[in-house]
């Protein structure tokens, strides 16, 4: 994990920063493997081109020492943080540029502000996103066993899915799938029938399943650290031509997004190659959302799979392909992969079949 740290530090180079504040969260796991509960009590590792340095409240701090090999400063609850940070300025000077990692907390970034009344705040991700774009060797292997479970997780809920179940008792099922195979973290389970299907991010409702619906599933957790996701329909008795004929147009969209995945290839081309075979099919108005989101350490990270990213697809980049036609009164579908870019283009991580399952 030092070798991440060491990435950073160089990058801060790159990027002409003087120094780097990460709070617990995806970054910090990603650089440490550990992560303490973030909470109020501030926590920061802080890296500049000459130290590392972690800051940690005492209550955290024997679970970390096990994981951080920097000098540590820790402070009670009854101290509270000042006198650490202050230490913290001592030894590390008064740095100019500071990148903040993404997800920090408003009263934590302030804390940071009034120790370094002169130094510009800029987004972590400048530091960090270009690391965690590219994905190791080991990373994809974890991307890989993470997927497995969530196929499994789609599958209990598909075997359990009848008229009157309800979404929240679905919900329920796929977090045990996921647990049962030692997945910790099930950080969403969307589970939308009939018309919920229609709103994207529909997480779940008491709604009960009624025959003659169609049912999404898009579920994901977090195994060794890194996320799965994925989307599959499901239909409660034999669909009519409207949801075969929807269906088949968002199949040929993922289909022709992942012919477009080649090292090189703007990412644009990825969403438009999906975009086209929808809005050629009339529903141009109804893929309301991007074509897809990176994956990794977190559920939604870089890059971002829109027609307006122009950077170029790289080997070892992960993200979601996840076309959809939301149709609000009446039904949604989407189908998601989560797909590897390699030298012979997307691999994808899922061995389910995307055809609708007939329930
Ligand atoms: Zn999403
Ligand atoms: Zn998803
Ligand atoms: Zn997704």
């Amino acid at each position: 994990m030092t070798t991440r740290v060491k990435a950073a530090r160089e990058r801060l180079g790159v990027e002409g920063i003087d120094a780097l504040a990460i709070p617990p969260g995806d970054d910090l796991l990603y650089l440490l493997g550990y992560t303490p509960h973030p909470d109020e009590r501030p926590c920061y590792l802080l890296i500049t081109p000459a130290a590392t340095l972690f800051l940690v409240p005492e209550l955290n701090a024997t679970a970390a020492a096990g994981h951080v090999p920097y000098p540590t400063l820790t402070y009670s609850d009854a101290a509270g943080p000042q006198e650490a940070l202050r230490e913290a300025a001592l030894r590390l000077g008064a740095p100019r540029r500071i990148a903040v990692g993404d997800t920090m907390r408003a009263d934590a970034l302030l804390r940071l502000q009034a120790l370094w009344p002169d130094a510009r705040f800029v987004p972590g991700a400048q530091v960090m996103a270009p690391l965690r774009m590219i994905k190791s060797p080991e990373e994809i292997a974890a991307l890989r066993r993470a997927a497995a479970t969530a196929d499994a997780a789609v599958e209990a809920v598909f075997a359990a899915a009848r008229p009157g179940r309800r979404e929240t008792e679905l919900a329920g099922l796929a977090a045990e799938a996921f647990h049962a195979q030692g997945v910790p973290e099930v950080p969403f389970a969307i589970i939308a029938s009939g018309s919920n299907s229609a709103y994207p991010h529909h997480e779940r409702s008491a709604r009960a399943l009624a025959a003659g619906e169609p049912l999404l599933v898009d579920v994901g957790g977090r195994l060794d650290g890194y996320m799965s996701d994925i989307t599959r329909m499901a239909h409660l008795g034999p669909p009519p031509a409207r949801y075969r004929d929807i269906h088949a147009v968002v199949e040929d969209a993922v289909v022709a997004a992942l012919a477009s995945i080649r090292p090189g290839v703007p990412i644009r081309e990825v969403d438009l190659a999906a975009r086209r075979v929808i809005e050629r099919a009339g529903y141009g108005a109804h893929f309301i959302h991007r074509t897809g989101h990176g994956i990794g350490v977190s559920g939604h990270e870089l890059p971002s799979i829109t027609h307006s990213n122009d950077d170029p697809l790289q080997a070892g980049m992960a993200f979601s392909v996840e076309p959809g036609i939301y149709l609000v009164g009446e039904f949604g579908v989407r189908l998601e992969e989560i797909v590897i870019v390699t030298e012979r283009g997307g691999e994808r991580l899922s061995a389910l079949s995307r055809a609708v399952r007939i329930l």
